[in-house]
């Protein structure tokens, strides 16, 4: 039996009790050890993204091995683990042409026909596994291809937000957008996303790095994970703030929040052969673009799903970094939150003031 928040119906969620199953030959079962409140949980708890329900949001864990499947090699009980929501086949065109993060993900969810991974605590139906990984809950079991074992050092509620926060932002500037160091970044949205890729561009000796968030406190966050400067989203001239500070546009914009509007202020931030990365959940009818004069000047427009990572290598990379004293994750967090809390906490992120709030289990 474990406890965990459950999305019965949209608007909500409801502390309830659920059974898993075994771990199937690739599975592992872990210990859930921490858990991060990310947007994409939102849209679903808000019904903005349709899911099957019940089910168990929460997809930015991490943990330690509990028991694992008979095949399983890459883990072992006992073992520190993040999961990742890009659980990877390992075989289809994407995975072998080095981009998993597009993986559909063919073999790492049970067939229809088998016992589902959740069921309710009664064994009466069962809970829908969202994102193949269901984290706000006391255990998880997933295929061995949506975790990797990280250094023991590393303690676990900073190691849950590299998992989705982390990874996509600080993938930005790394996988899909390889900054050269002295080019201009921009980044639209101070949350746990757009402060990683901030960290990032940093890390990678990024020249400006220009933070654009409406809310002050989010900015002062950013000048502290390395922001070089940063400009107000909603002041009527911040494209011409960003073209003064960077000299004519940046060489990437990277949008992390999710809207219309930050998507398209990160296309017009550009200089000429630009590139925007647009990171966030954007409403399911909403379309970025770029005008024939963005074209004739070579500016480039992209998705970088969960950063294009390739997750077994970037994590343990990413909590090297952490280790070292490089990556500023304790600036991310803003709180540490029980389960029973996790309500609260969307609340708080749907006002937009903090960084990032992670459920910790005892
Ligand atoms: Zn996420
Ligand atoms: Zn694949």
């Amino acid at each position: 039996m474990a406890k965990a928040a459950i999305l019965e119906q949209v608007g909500g969620l409801t502390i309830g009790e659920v059974e898993l199953a075994d771990p199937g030959p690739h599975e592992v079962l872990i210990d859930t050890k921490a858990c991060g409140l990310c947007h994409s949980d939102l849209h679903f708890i808000d019904g903005a993204y349709p899911h099957p329900l019940p089910a168990i949001p929460g997809h930015e864990a991490a943990g330690v091995v509990r028991s694992v499947g008979s095949e399983v090699k890459t883990v072992k009980p006992g073992d520190h683990v993040v999961s990742c929501l890009s659980a990877f086949c390992g075989h289809c065109e994407f995975c072998v042409t080095g981009r998993m993060a597009l993986c559909m993900g063919a073999d790492t969810r049970r067939d229809q026909t088998a016992a589902p991974r959740i069921m309710r605590a009664d064994g009466s139906a069962p809970v829908a596994q969202m994102l193949n990984l269901s984290a706000f809950c006391e255990q998880m079991l997933i295929h061995e291809h949506a975790c990797v074992a990280i250094d023991k050092d590393m303690p676990l509620d900073r190691a849950a937000v590299i998992g989705c926060a982390v990874t996509t932002g600080a993938g930005a500037i790394f996988n899909a957008c390889s900054v050269v160091p002295g080019e201009a970044v921009a980044v639209v949205g101070c949350g746990g996303v757009g402060l990683a890729a901030i960290n990032a561009a940093k890390i990678t000796g990024a020249g400006k790095v220009i933070a654009i968030d409406p809310i002050p406190e989010k900015r002062a966050l950013a000048e502290t994970l390395g922001a070089t400067h940063t400009v107000d989203a909603m002041a009527d001239d911040a494209v011409e703030q960003v073209m003064k500070i960077s000299g004519g546009g940046v060489h990437h914009a990277i949008e992390a929040v999710g809207r219309q509007a930050s998507a398209d202020l990160a296309v017009k931030i550009l200089r000429r052969g630009g590139t925007a990365t647009i990171l966030g959940m954007m409403p399911l009818d909403c379309k970025v673009g770029l005008g024939a004069m963005d074209l004739l000047s070579g500016k480039k427009l992209q998705g970088a799903i969960m950063g294009m990572n390739h997750f077994p290598v970037d994590l343990p990379r990413l909590v090297d970094f952490y280790m070292r004293g490089l990556l500023d994750l304790d600036t991310i967090i803003a709180e540490r939150i029980p389960l029973e809390k996790i309500n609260e906490g969307f609340e708080k992120m749907k006002q937009g003031t903090s960084a990032r709030s992670v459920v910790v289990f005892d």
